[in-house]
């Protein structure tokens, strides 16, 4: 039975294409814009918000097939909701940009239900810490060294002590660019790399050899295709001890988690709570990482995954990225500051997530 004031009346959705600050690339791939997709869920006069980001086509997936699926369901039954969300587009493929979409609209009811119990998201959530680590995330490879490190040593400054840099793109440049960036943090803060699939196996033994000796890379993500399982197992029993290695960010539903553990592909799992069916598909990979015993870092969207992210109880990490900290500090009211040590603390002071979107700040980006 729906409670009086609490069945789903309107779902609404916009996306915004921000430009990059400066043009980014990676190892294998180059942007000069990303677009953010908002999604709201209205009960009675109680509305919640969530994002992914994605593509403007998200938005009539949204709009004219995930709003039927859920118009008068009860706003407190956020993982029915999310059921008859992946039941109604089975034939779509519940992957890609429908699992986006979906994983907008699951935030948006989350956030809803905590705002119609007048309660914090994470205490919705459960959560089992108080706050999540961070590591800084940018360091692209279209940066110059001066570019490069000024970011990198940027998030040091502020306290965060753990970076991360892409490379592979240029591999033999890759050298010099990390000696600039050792040189430039010191010797105390973490280094992490991320090639974003760009070696095959041999190539990505033979660099995080060196990565690890010569610089003292800890973390080594996508060094060869993340759907190449067996490659990524053969990579993780090859490189020396004390570099992990890192996937799962295009991880769209528990099955692809599931084969991605299985199969000793990965010392972390990665997961995104706006691509993985929501903060209840990023749960559910949660409770896989403890089935499994390897730890999970959060993809990316901090400001949500700093909260979904206090309910993972093998957490390792948040990652703190440059294009996501900008747009969504430009964009939304009440983000959280990174603390000294690295960490971002929920506000339990706050019903839902406590964002707020800027939408008249917003509407100069909109696409659709
Ligand atoms: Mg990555």
């Amino acid at each position: 039975m729906t409670r009086s004031g609490s069945s789903v009346t309107e779902v609404r959705a916009a996306a915004y294409e921000v430009p990059t600050d400066l043009p980014e690339s990676d190892g294998t791939l180059a942007w000069d814009s990303t677009v953010l997709v908002v999604a709201e869920v209205t009960a009675g006069d109680t509305t919640g918000l969530g994002y992914t980001y994605a593509h403007q086509g998200a938005v009539p997936i949204i709009e004219r097939k995930l709003a039927d699926a859920i118009k008068d369901h009860d706003a407190f039954d956020v993982a029915s909701a999310t059921a008859t969300m992946m039941h109604e587009t089975r034939n779509l493929g519940v992957t890609g940009l429908v699992a986006m979409a979906i994983s907008a609209v699951d935030i948006a009811l989350w956030d809803l239900k905590s705002r119609l119990l007048d309660i914090p998201l994470v205490v919705a959530l459960d959560a089992v810490h108080p706050a999540t680590p961070i590591y800084g995330s940018g360091g692209f490879t279209s940066y110059d060294d001066k570019q490069l490190t000024e970011q990198l040593v940027g998030w040091a400054e502020a306290g965060i002590p753990r970076v991360k840099m892409k490379l592979g793109r240029d591999p033999d440049a890759d050298p010099r660019r990390l000696a600039a960036v050792r040189e430039a943090i010191g010797p105390d803060v973490e280094l992490y790399v991320d090639a974003n699939g760009a070696f095959t196996p041999r190539e990505a033994i033979k660099w995080a050899h060196r990565y690890a000796e010569e610089f003292d890379v800890r973390w080594f993500e996508e060094p060869v295709s993340s759907d190449d399982l067996a490659g990524l197992r053969l990579v993780r029993e090859s490189t020396p001890g004390g570099i992990d290695i890192a996937a799962g960010e295009y991880g769209w539903n528990p099955w692809y988690f599931e084969s991605m553990l299985s199969s000793g592909a990965v010392d972390c799992l990665q997961a995104d709570a706006t691509r993985c069916l929501g903060i209840t598909g990023f749960l559910a990979v949660a409770g896989m990482c403890d089935a499994h015993q390897i730890d999970l870092s959060a993809h990316c969207a901090p400001q949500i995954s700093a909260q979904a992210s206090t309910a993972v109880r093998r957490l390792r990490h948040l990652e703190y990225f440059h294009d996501h900290v900008r747009i969504e500090s430009m964009l939304f009211d009440g983000v959280l500051e990174p603390e000294p040590g690295g960490l971002l603390r929920p506000d339990r002071s706050r019903p839902g997530h406590g964002l707020h979107f800027k939408r008249a700040d917003a509407e100069r980006f909109r696409v659709a």
